[in-house]
């Protein structure tokens, strides 16, 4: 790999030594457990995250019950005044967000500022909670008597996410589930744990009350006692299929609500009348943007000959013209996200062209605008890829983007249905009869035609099919404010002072 001499690079993000966040303030916990957290751009340890033992979860979660039984009773108009609030804080700090993103994941901060823009649209959804906790009213049911419903907060609420969005994916759970009135206590990603501190400080400055909103970083060790804990009544997770299905029976197993998201393997269909200048730009944005840590990301890349020599050349050409580098520098594509991460995508180059595929784009050779020691991989494009080769079947989580060359829509669609993971895909056609047959058979979550990463709006609900997802709810939208309450009917008579009688036959509407 060849390396420029550094350039200038703004100054790196102040380290502050990362604690816990429990009943309104910062905790640096007693455990001598730490992991460290590095900056993937110069591949140095930036600071440590302390990992939380059973009983430093359980203050977090005692500290959430205890706010629970006030805050689920602050009026709609309290708590969207500090929704609305905390949307001002979010705005007014983004840079700082994104800051804080980019130097303990990698990612450029353009991307960075992205990623805090589709979190504040959850906040915002979450601002109109009044009117999404409107229940039904029926007078008159039967005589003097009336039926309503109502929908109120579960309790302690927990969200474990991945490392890949260190704010965004905590926002499709944690606005909702507060706007709800429930308490949460976030455990984030170790690999990336500062942002969600200073979420926590801007949730304090919105005049959250104190114990509403907690964090715990940790690994297994957290992670499992949330899943026990008898005061936790609904668990949201994001990360790789294997931890999220283990999530999701544990959790169950222990009686709460779970919506556990996994991993993906997502495939763009390219259709031969497709604009393959717009197919190509697709497939770089969304196979090479956040060095293919999105889990949304294209992996697979489907074409219907006879356009497949044509769509590799132009995916070639583009990428040839990506910068890649330290995210702190105007960038296209930063580093990932550990020196083992990468190691372990750029095994697949070599499992790759070992199972008979042609790797046309090498990125372990890229050129790179940063430091020598970060952890870089460019970059890749594999051709004539077919499914049993490991390079297609497993989520390789970077940027190797695989070209599966198919005869027909029915052999394409065959195998994006065949895949086990049904996250997100994407059609690019400009035959609308196909893209529509496309999105009626496809077997998948979310989809985009001629859009190569569908990541829904707030005000939709977000989520994949089979193991992609486990449990009933996807995140946020009318779901979200679904998996965050619980419905309750309430049937009343206020009798006539004359009116009344023993009748012990069951209720009959009269
Ligand atoms: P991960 O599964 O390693 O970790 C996710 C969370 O689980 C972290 O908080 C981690 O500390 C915890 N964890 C890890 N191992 C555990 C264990 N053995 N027991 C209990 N908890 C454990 O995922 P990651 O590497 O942080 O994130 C990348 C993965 O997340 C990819 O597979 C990606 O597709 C997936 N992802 C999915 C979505 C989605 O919406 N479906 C969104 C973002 C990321």
């Amino acid at each position: 790999m060849t390396q420029t001499a550094p350039g200038t690079v703004p100054a790196p993000v102040p380290l502050e030594r990362v604690t816990h966040w429990i009943d309104g303030k910062a905790f640096a916990g007693v455990t001598e457990r730490t992991a460290p957290v590095y900056d993937p751009a110069l591949g140095t340890v930036r600071t440590e995250v302390p990992l939380a033992s059973v009983d430093e979860v359980d203050q977090a979660v005692a500290s959430a019950a205890a706010a629970f039984a006030s805050w689920r009773n602050s009026s709609l108009t309290k708590r969207t005044q500090v929704l609305f609030a905390f949307r001002e804080l979010v705005n007014q700090h983004k840079q700082e967000l994104a800051e804080l993103i980019t130097a303990e994941h990698g990612k450029v901060v353009s991307d960075a500022l992205g990623e805090v823009t589709r979190g504040l649209e959850v906040v915002e959804f979450a601002c109109g909670i009044p009117h999404l906790l409107k229940g039904g009213y029926s007078e008159g049911v039967s005589t003097n008597v009336d039926v309503y419903s109502i929908r109120q907060p579960v309790g302690v609420c927990a969200v474990i996410s991945p490392f890949n969005f260190p704010v965004m994916v905590p926002m499709w759970f944690v606005p909702i589930a507060i706007a709800a009135g429930n308490a949460v206590v976030l455990k984030p990603s170790e690999k990336d744990p500062s942002a969600s501190l200073l979420v926590a400080r801007l949730w304090e400055q919105a005049g959250l009350p104190a114990g509403v909103f907690n964090v715990v970083h940790g690994d297994k060790v957290a992670v499992d006692r949330l899943l026990e804990h008898p005061e936790v009544k609904a668990v949201s997770f994001v990360g790789s299929t294997p931890i999220a299905r283990y999530v999701y029976e544990t959790g169950t197993r222990n009686g709460k609500r779970v919506q556990a998201l996994g991993g993906a393997k997502n495939h763009m269909v390219v259709l031969p009348d497709a604009d393959l200048d717009l197919a190509a730009d697709a497939a770089v944005n969304a196979g090479f943007g956040s060095a293919g840590e999105r889990c949304m990301a294209i992996s697979a890349l489907v074409v219907v000959e006879p356009v497949a020599d044509d769509l590799v050349a132009r995916i070639r050409e583009r990428i040839a013209g990506l910068k890649i580098g330290d995210g702190r520098r105007s960038c296209d594509m930063g580093p990932l996200v550990t020196r083992e991460h990468r190691d372990r995508v750029a095994s697949y180059l070599d499992a790759g062209v070992e199972a008979g595929a042609e790797l046309v784009v090498d990125g372990r050779k890229v050129q790179v605008d940063g430091d020598e020691s970060g952890f870089w991989l460019g970059p890749s494009l594999l051709d004539r890829v077919s499914p049993e080769m490991s390079v297609y079947t497993d989520e390789i989580f970077g940027p190797v983007l695989s070209v599966v060359r198919v005869g027909s829509y029915d052999e394409a669609l065959k195998l994006v249905n065949s895949n086990p993971y049904g996250n997100g895909t994407a059609i690019f056609t400009n035959d609308g009869g196909a893209a529509r047959r496309y999105q009626n058979e496809v077997e998948v979550g979310m989809v985009g035609v001629n859009v190569p990463i569908p990541v829904p709006m707030a005000y939709y609900s977000f989520g994949g099919w089979k193991d992609s997802l486990f449990g009933d709810s996807h995140a946020h939208g009318a779901e979200g404010v679904h998996f965050f309450t619980r419905g309750k009917v309430v049937t009343s008579r206020w009798l006539d002072p004359s009116h009344g009688g023993i009748n012990l036959g069951f209720p009959e509407n009269v």
